[in-house]
């Protein structure tokens, strides 16, 4: 049995197809990887460094010919899919010139004992990963992961498994597996799976950490998000600001977990925003196939998500919402949906109110800024979020009362990344970080070594009442 993927810009061209892991493999591939596990763990931090290293120069090397099998299984333009393999060979780096701060053991030995805080690896991590970012999503978790001396057996997305699968032969220890949720929860709930990281929708996340509690197996999760963008009543953008907005929402023809799905802007200036935003969407949407370069916004991903999402935006016409198109798509039978702004809607419109996850933005209006925050916070999600102001130090205090993982300022999505901040959500997005020294830290636990010099030959011995006095721990609680 087998998964195939066609091209979402071309349903009839097959891209490829990789075999299916039978759930009852999964006993064996995990032990093969927890016997591994021993060795790639004994082998010194630098040297598993270079591992990662070598593949970061790997990515490189095969970046165009990855670049293009990426765009074709998931039908994001071709200049982003180069965008996002080089991105992970540049987070491979920062690991590489990062990872001796957190992966060591820190060592005290003086007048109240001696004591070891040992960072150990978990020991098997299982990445189950989703289709819109797959190379980035799965080494995010591979990377740390192998650097912190675990081994990884990586699922990738059965809508994107072709080129997840071809770099993954780029690195040591890390099996690949395919297959749907009946493969994941037999892994999940494995005995020797010592940390599972999840990236994906809520749905999944939650039966996941659900099988992964029955299993006290711990779990980052990292789902989706309903990002608000706030736009202060001082807001000044630049035609560069907008198209750099448009792109936060159409990036990946809005199926990226931290894209501008919800706008706030003060309703004295919805006009005139309005008609700017129209202007960047003309200059910078180009609908088409991903592998013209010209083009920014491909199709979605599956016959389904393109149903699901023109649904979503009939409901919001059939609410008396005004819907704007912003660009023209050209005929095809590809997985293509017109992209649009939609006014005038209710905040309990489904477009408003779940993550739309396509090529669809509200723009909502507000008379004050208690009001545009309250909205803004008034969702389940709480993954990332933007401010936007002509004075950085209003938007940072507005942003102290948004409820997200990540608030970016005068920008939103992928440009206002940075490695050295960890990104994830609260509240049903999930928990855990990656990114910056907290994503490296979730791959490695404490374990702790402690001789108290109270036994040591001479010491005062067993304390009255036997915990650590004051006299015992040097004062120190
Ligand atoms: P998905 O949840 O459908 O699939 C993700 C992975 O989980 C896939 O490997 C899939 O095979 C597996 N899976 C699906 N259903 C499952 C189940 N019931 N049990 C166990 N495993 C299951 O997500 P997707 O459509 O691939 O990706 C879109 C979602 O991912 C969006 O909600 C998006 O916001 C979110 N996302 C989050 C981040 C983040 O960093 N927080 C990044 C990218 C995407």
């Amino acid at each position: 049995m087998r998964i195939t993927r066609e091209n979402p810009a071309r349903p009839r061209e097959i891209v490829g197809s990789v075999p299916i892991t039978p759930p009852d493999a999964v006993d064996s591939i995990v032990r093969e990887s927890d016997r591994r596990f021993r060795e790639w763990s004994a082998w010194p931090l630098p040297d598993r460094l270079a591992k990662l290293s070598e593949a970061a120069d790997g990515l490189d090397t095969e970046r165009s010919e990855l670049a293009v099998l990426l765009a074709r299984e998931t039908g994001k333009p071709i200049a982003d899919c180069r965008g996002e393999i080089s991105f992970a060979a540049t987070y491979l780096r920062w690991i590489c010139r990062r990872a001796a701060t957190v992966y060591r053991d820190i060592r005290i030995d003086d007048t109240q004992g001696r004591l070891t805080l040992a960072a150990r690896p978990y020991g098997v991590v299982t990445a189950i990963t989703p289709w819109n970012a797959p190379i980035i999503l799965s080494l995010l978790k591979v990377g740390p992961a192998l650097a912190a001396g675990n081994t990884v057996i990586l699922k990738p997305s059965p809508l994107a498994p072709l080129t997840v699968t071809r770099v993954a032969e780029l690195f040591p220890v890390t099996t690949v597996v395919h297959g749907g949720a009946d493969l994941v929860h037999a892994l999940v709930a494995h005995p020797l799976v010592g940390k599972v990281a999840f990236t994906g929708g809520e749905v999944a996340g939650r039966s996941i950490a659900a099988a992964a509690g029955q299993a006290i197996t711990p779990v980052v999760l990292e789902l989706g998000g309903n990002d608000p963008a706030v736009f202060l009543d001082d807001f000044a953008l630049t035609p560069d600001d907008y198209d750099r907005l448009v792109l936060a929402s159409f990036a990946t023809a809005g199926q990226v977990c931290m894209a501008a799905k919800r706008l706030y802007v003060p309703h004295r200036r919805a006009e005139e925003f309005t008609e700017a935003y129209l202007e960047a969407a003309q200059r910078i949407l180009t609908v088409g196939d991903p592998l013209d370069e010209a083009v920014t916004l491909g199709p979605v991903v599956t016959r389904d998500a393109a149903d699901r999402v023109t649904a979503l935006i009939a409901d919001a016409r059939a609410r008396g919402g005004r819907i704007l198109p912003l660009a023209d798509v050209p005929e095809s039978s590809g997985y293509f949906v017109a992209p649009i702004l939609a006014l005038d809607l209710p905040d309990s419109a489904p477009l408003v109110s779940t993550e739309q996850f396509g090529p669809a933005v509200p723009l909502l209006t507000y008379r004050d800024e208690f009001e545009a925050l309250s909205r803004a916070n008034d969702s389940e999600l709480g993954l990332a979020a933007s401010v936007w102001s002509a004075d950085e130090s209003r938007a940072f205090a507005f942003a102290a009362h948004i409820e997200a993982g990540f608030t970016f300022v005068n920008t939103h999505n992928r440009t206002g990344m940075s490695l050295r901040a960890p990104f994830g959500g609260i509240k049903s997005s999930g928990y855990g970080r990656e990114y910056a020294e907290e994503g490296l830290r979730e791959y490695c636990r404490t374990s702790v070594i402690h001789s108290p010099a109270a036994f040591r030959p001479g010491g005062p011995g067993m304390p009255a009442g036997a915990y650590p006095t004051a006299t015992a721990t040097g004062g120190d609680n």
